[in-house]
C-alpha cells in the first residue's frame, strides 16, 4: 500500500470534491467483455465504499462513461475491440456501481473524461474545487482525466491500490504539472 507522499500530500483546506467513477462499464468489467480487465471485478468493493463516503460527505458522485458510436475512430486508431457502444449493455455501468438517480453520467469518446465533454462546466455549476478519480483504468482514462483535472487548476486525488506502479507514476507526474495539489487517496 502507497503511503501517503509527504512532497505530494498536499491536502486542501475547505475543499468540495466530486468523486469521478471512471468506466465501470460491463464492456470493461464483465468476463469475456470486449475489453475485459479481470482486476476491475477486484476494485468494485473499494469504489462501493468510495462511493458511500462521497455520499455521506454530500459530495457528488459523477460517473465518467464511454460511450462510443459503432464505427467511432477510436476503435482503428488504436486498434481496439469495439466496446461501449451506445444503446447496448456492454456501455452500461456495472450493476454493482448502479448511479443513483440523479447522479450525472458523463459521456465521453476519448481517454480523457474533459474532452470534448461538459465535464468542466457540470464541476463549476456544482461548486466543485476538487476531484477524486476511480476506476478503470489507472494508467489510460483516469491518468488522462487527472492531468487535465490538474491543468484546470482542481485538486487531483487519484484513489489507488498503492502497489500500483502506474498509480505512483500519474501521482508523480501530476506533482510536476502544476496541480492545484495532490493526495493519494486511501482505500482502507
Ligand atoms: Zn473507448
Amino acid at each position: 500500500m502507497l503511503s501517503l507522499l509527504s512532497p505530494y500530500n498536499l491536502i486542501m483546506g475547505k475543499e468540495r470534491e466530486a468523486l469521478l467513477v471512471l468506466d465501470m462499464l460491463n464492456d470493461f468489467v464483465r468476463v469475456g467483455a470486449p475489453l475485459e480487465v479481470p482486476d476491475n471485478r477486484k476494485i468494485i468493493p473499494s469504489i462501493q465504499r468510495e462511493i458511500k463516503k462521497a455520499r455521506r460527505k454530500g459530495n457528488p458522485v459523477i460517473y465518467v462513461c464511454d460511450n462510443h458510436r459503432p464505427d467511432d475512430k477510436e476503435f482503428s486508431k488504436y486498434n481496439w475491440p469495439p466496446h461501449a457502444v451506445r444503446g447496448t449493455e456492454g456501455q452500461k455501468v456495472i450493476s454493482e456501481l448502479k448511479p443513483a438517480e440523479g447522479d450525472p453520467i458523463i459521456k465521453k469518446t476519448y481517454y480523457s473524461a474533459f474532452y470534448r465533454t461538459r465535464l468542466q462546466v457540470m464541476l463549476k455549476e456544482l461548486g466543485v474545487t476538487g476531484v477524486g478519480l476511480t476506476g478503470c483504468l489507472t494508467h489510460v482514462c483516469v491518468l488522462f482525466s487527472a492531468y487535465e483535472a490538474a491543468l484546470r487548476d482542481y485538486g487531483v486525488t487519484v484513489v489507488g491500490d498503492g502497489d500500483d506502479a502506474s498509480f505512483a507514476h500519474t501521482l508523480h507526474g501530476l506533482h510536476y504539472r502544476g496541480g492545484k495539489g495532490v493526495r493519494s487517496g486511501n482505500r482502507a
